[in-house]
């Protein structure tokens, strides 16, 4: 079945529940059991102690593996909190690892702080680097972390080549898949064995929930599930109800994401005060033919460089929009505007771009007032 019909359904068992569309909300700690026997045996129980899970989080995870493609998916508190789950799964002192250069910022800061700590050696690739990363694997190495789109500056990796290197040598490859939704794009339908999501973005879809997913093949699967109940974690049920509720509605939010995000980019592309837009889905961008092959659209997030990066000027602009607010976080029904600073969180390779770069989240607003909001900006800016 097609991806908006599985996200209508997934998930849900409503003749399990009075008929009920949507899944109650499961406030659990203690779990009782009614026999001796069956306490005894309470570790075969699906249902068994809150912290391992009740039928309101089994009804997300069914959802997020329908949606994924995924053998299963395992919750985690935050999107942050699902990529250092994921990573630390896998690793052990001594390992080698392998990461996009362009990943997000707390995720690298995870693999310099506590993987080091922990004896386990991160060392950061060129996003473009495709099949040349094949030279990069060594006997140690234990996974390949990617990212696609990139964060920031949103270039577009060649996922299967990484996958196909990766795999001749027994490295598993794991995605930060939140930018499309899953939506978009299917990595594990790729070769890619971990996909990850901040559904605080786009599943959740309205910016009040903090969640990550982590979908995994058959291969992977248990060394997640187990690694993450080893460490606790565990989601609200309420939190958990909401990215139900706000996956159901994802396919027709990307649609929208997707068209008033190609119009607003095209029009900046357009705009004298723009010397770059980096959005996979224009003709221009370095990315494209990787985005065309492997992505069936593109959402609300990119990026673009302003050739002015005087503060004064800047502010002028930024202080005063009326529907582009200024936080972090993205993928909720609401336009975002941030400056950034991708030369900041970059080893591997250099951000030499002169400008402020910026960083867009297009709404689900009009777009045409959106682009009015950009334009009055502008002026200001110019006039400042
Ligand atoms: C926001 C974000 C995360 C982290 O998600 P949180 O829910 O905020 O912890 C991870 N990856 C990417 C690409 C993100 O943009």
């Amino acid at each position: 079945m097609k991806d908006n019909t599985v996200v209508t359904h997934a998930g849900n068992r409503p003749f399990e529940n009075h008929g009920i569309v949507n899944p109650p909300v499961y406030h659990a700690s203690t779990v009782l059991s009614e026999t001796l026997e069956q306490r005894i045996n309470r570790s075969e129980a699906k249902v068994r102690y809150g912290r391992a899970g009740t039928p309101t989080t089994f009804a997300l995870e069914d959802a997020m593996s329908a949606l994924e493609q995924a053998h299963g998916t395992v919750l985690a508190s935050s999107g942050l909190s699902a990529i250092t789950m994921a990573l630390s799964a896998f690793v052990e002192s001594g390992d080698h690892i392998l990461v996009t250069d362009s990943t997000y910022t707390p995720t690298r800061n995870f693999c310099d702080r506590t993987l080091a700590r922990l004896g386990v050696e991160t060392e950061y690739f060129d996003p473009l680097i495709g099949s040349g990363i094949s030279e990069m694997i060594r006997d140690n190495t234990r996974l390949i972390w990617t990212e696609c789109p990139g964060s920031q500056t949103f270039d577009v990796q060649d996922l299967p080549a990484i996958v196909e290197a990766a795999h001749a040598r027994d490295v598993i490859v794991l995605t930060d898949n939140t930018w499309g939704g899953g939506y978009f794009r299917k990595p594990l339908t790729e070769g890619v064995d971990v996909s990850v999501q901040a559904a605080t973005k786009y599943i959740v879809g309205h910016s009040d929930v903090m969640m990550g997913t982590i979908a995994c093949n058959e291969a992977t699967y248990e060394t997640v599930r187990q690694s993450s109940s080893l460490f606790g974690m565990c989601c609200g049920p309420d939190d958990v109800y909401l990215a139900l509720r706000g996956l159901r509605t994802i396919g027709v939010r990307m649609d929208r994401h997707h068209e008033s995000g190609i119009k607003v980019a095209e029009w900046l592309q357009s705009r004298p005060e723009v010397s770059q837009v980096m959005h996979p889905a224009l003709p221009q961008d370095p990315g494209h033919e990787l985005w065309k092959r492997d992505f069936t659209g593109s959402s609300g997030l990119f990026g673009f460089v302003l050739k002015e990066d005087d503060r004064t000027k800047l502010s002028a602009m930024m202080d005063h929009m009326e529907l582009h607010g200024m936080g972090s976080s993205w993928g909720g029904y609401e336009s975002l505007l941030i400056p950034s600073w991708p030369e900041q969180s970059r080893t591997a390779t250099s951000w030499n771009v002169s400008g402020q770069c910026m960083r867009i989240h297009v709404g689900l607003e009009d777009p045409d007032d959106l682009i009015a909001d950009l334009e009055a900006g502008f002026d200001r800016m110019n006039k400042a």
